[in-house]
Formats: structure tokens, C-alpha cells, sequence
């Protein structure tokens, strides 16, 4: 039972660093939130590896525990690594640095692309890494409070785009519902994500929308974020957040793809599909990976470059 490594860590008292992965999104951000809350609850010593900025929709699961992965000094030692919502290694970025101060990794995740690089892997397809937690606590008997709730309730209704996405299950559904009899307050949660956002951020997403390109006779839609356009609306890359998902709502829209330029060679892409396209798998042609309707990948290549590699592929399965 998989459940049995959260049993084992409470019962030998194992210290952890929980690790999301870059560029933190709701469901990485909510189940370190709630994993954070069950090891306080169990006195369990533990930090979450948070090296970049989170984003301010998202800064309400800010825990003061966390820590960047330079404060971990060289002499110290941690029994295991907990990697949330990551199919790759390369996903969590500069936190890889505290891998080698702990004993073993434990990876929990929900992407069909998953590697199973740790030494434990807890993987399933389910909606959300706090989906996926949820039933690991529901075998322990752990009981639920409100600020779990917080935290499980982020990671899904992130994750399944507000119960709209074809991995929203009756199961997920049900969760949800268990999470409402906690009597938290999911009205204040949904401001704090849906409600929250910058002028600045949207004004980004209204100028790259508004030079949105199609391709594939229409079926897709692609955009893009410079660094020129950064500097140009006062942005940092993660403003960019639901501009890809923009895209696809458009009627007629199969697949939509966010450009964002990184530096001169690295352009990361963002995809999002709406029926019937698997983009996991075009994300794997360029080492990436995620899910049937929402993947991505990095390609080490000037934008222009990036845009023709990634469209002809596209195109090539329509
Ligand atoms: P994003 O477009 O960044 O929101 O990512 C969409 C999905 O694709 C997420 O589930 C990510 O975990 C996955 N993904 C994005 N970029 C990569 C990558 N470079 N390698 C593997 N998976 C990725
Ligand atoms: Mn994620
Ligand atoms: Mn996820």
C-alpha cells in the first residue's frame, strides 16, 4: 500500500524537504501546502524548497518554513526528498542542488509521462497531486482539517481548470465534496486564485493575444511572450500565466501554444489541446512531457526557430 511511506515517515520520525517543481502552478503549491500541514500536525521536521517567486494569486499557501535551496547548508542531512507534481528531474530546476543532503526520494505525481526517477514512486493518473494525497491520507485514516482543505482544494480545482477538464473523474468530484464538509472556506480560496490578478498581468495577456497567429487551417493558436514584452508591460515570465488556456477557448481552436522566450535560445512552450489532440506527446518529440490536453517542453533555439519546429510538428498530426 503506497500509503504505507507517509506511515513510515511519521513512525521513524524522518526528516523531509518537500520539493515542488519550477515555475509553481496551484496544484505544486497546494499540496506542498497541505503535505507541509501534515507533517507539522505529526511533528515532523521538514522545509518545502521554494526557489522561485509564487506568483501573488498563489501567495496565500506561503508557509514560513520555506526555504531556498541555497539556505540548505552543505553538513546537513535529510531522510528523504518528497518531489511533488514533477514527471522529470530537470522540472524542479535549481532545487536539484538538495538532492544529494537526503537519504532517499519519494516522488508523487500524477503525469503519464512520469519517469518514476525516485526511489519511491507514487503515481497515479488522477486529476492533481492533491487528489492523489487525498487518498493517501483517506488509507491512513489521517482526518482532513481546513487548512488541508486549503491546500487539496488549490491543487484540484487548479488542476481540473475549475471541474471543467476531461480529468475531472466523479471520484474528483466526490473529494471535493469531503473537502467542503470541512467547512472551509472555498469562497475566500477561489477570490485569492481566480480573482487576484495584477493589471499589469492582464494587460500582458491582452498584447499577446492580440498578435495571436493561426495555423493548421485554424485549428491552432499561437502566441507569444518576449522579453521584450516583459520589460515593455513591467512583467516577470510568470504573468504569462492563462494566456495558453485563452487560446484554446477560442472556437475552432484544437491546439494553442505559448511561446515564451527565455533568453535568445530558450524558448519554452506551453500546450493546450481541447478534444482530441495528445500534446504529451508532442512535448516528448522535444523532451518535455504532461498530460493528453496540457503539456509542455523547453527547445534551445531562437523564437523564430522554436515557432517552425513546433508548428510543422503539430501540423503533422492534425
Ligand atoms: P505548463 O504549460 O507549463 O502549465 O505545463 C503544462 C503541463 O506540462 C504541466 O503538467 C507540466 O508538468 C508539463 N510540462 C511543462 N513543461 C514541461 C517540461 N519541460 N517537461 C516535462 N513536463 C512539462
Ligand atoms: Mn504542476
Ligand atoms: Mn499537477
Amino acid at each position: 500500500m503506497m500509503s504505507n511511506v507517509l506511515k513510515n515517515i511519521i513512525s521513524s520520525q524522518g526528516t523531509c524537504l518537500i520539493i515542488p517543481h519550477q515555475s509553481p502552478d496551484g496544484d505544486c503549491l497546494g499540496s506542498s501546502y497541505t503535505l507541509s500541514h501534515f507533517f507539522e500536525r505529526h511533528q515532523i521536521k521538514h522545509h518545502i524548497i521554494m526557489d522561485d517567486v509564487i506568483p501573488s494569486n498563489y501567495t496565500f499557501l506561503k508557509k514560513n518554513n520555506m526555504l531556498k535551496s541555497s539556505d540548505i547548508k552543505d553538513d546537513e542531512k535529510y531522510d528523504y526528498a518528497i518531489i511533488l507534481d514533477t514527471s522529470s528531474l530537470d522540472r524542479i530546476g535549481a532545487s536539484k542542488s538538495v538532492l544529494d543532503k537526503c537519504a532517499s526520494m519519494i516522488v508523487i505525481d500524477h503525469h503519464k509521462t512520469n519517469s518514476f526517477f525516485g526511489d519511491t514512486n507514487i503515481v497515479e493518473m488522477v486529476s492533481s497531486v492533491g487528489e492523489l494525497l487525498f487518498n493517501l491520507y483517506t488509507e491512513i485514516d489521517y482526518v482532513i482539517d481546513q487548512e488541508d482543505a486549503i491546500g487539496l482544494y488549490t491543487s484540484i480545482v487548479t488542476d481540473t481548470g475549475e471541474f471543467r477538464y476531461s480529468n475531472t473523474t466523479n471520484k474528483t468530484l466526490q473529494v471535493a465534496a469531503k473537502l467542503f464538509e470541512t467547512g472551509f472556506d472555498f469562497e475566500s480560496c477561489s477570490r485569492e486564485i481566480f480573482s487576484n490578478q495584477p493589471l499589469e498581468k492582464v494587460v500582458l495577456k491582452s498584447s499577446s493575444l492580440s498578435n495571436i497567429e493561426l495555423y493548421g487551417n485554424k485549428q491552432v493558436a499561437l502566441m507569444i511572450v518576449s522579453q521584450q514584452m516583459l520589460k515593455q508591460h513591467n512583467c516577470d515570465m510568470f504573468h504569462s500565466d492563462g494566456i495558453v488556456e485563452a487560446g484554446r477557448d477560442i472556437s475552432g481552436i484544437e491546439v494553442s501554444v505559448l511561446l515564451k522566450e527565455i533568453d535568445s535560445n530558450t524558448v519554452k512552450v506551453s500546450m493546450r489541446s481541447k478534444s482530441f489532440l495528445d500534446v504529451a506527446e508532442i512535448s516528448l518529440v522535444f523532451n518535455g512531457g504532461g498530460h493528453n490536453r496540457a503539456a509542455g517542453c523547453t527547445i534551445n533555439a531562437p523564437l523564430k526557430e522554436a515557432k517552425q519546429l513546433i508548428i510543422k510538428e503539430i501540423e503533422s498530426r492534425l
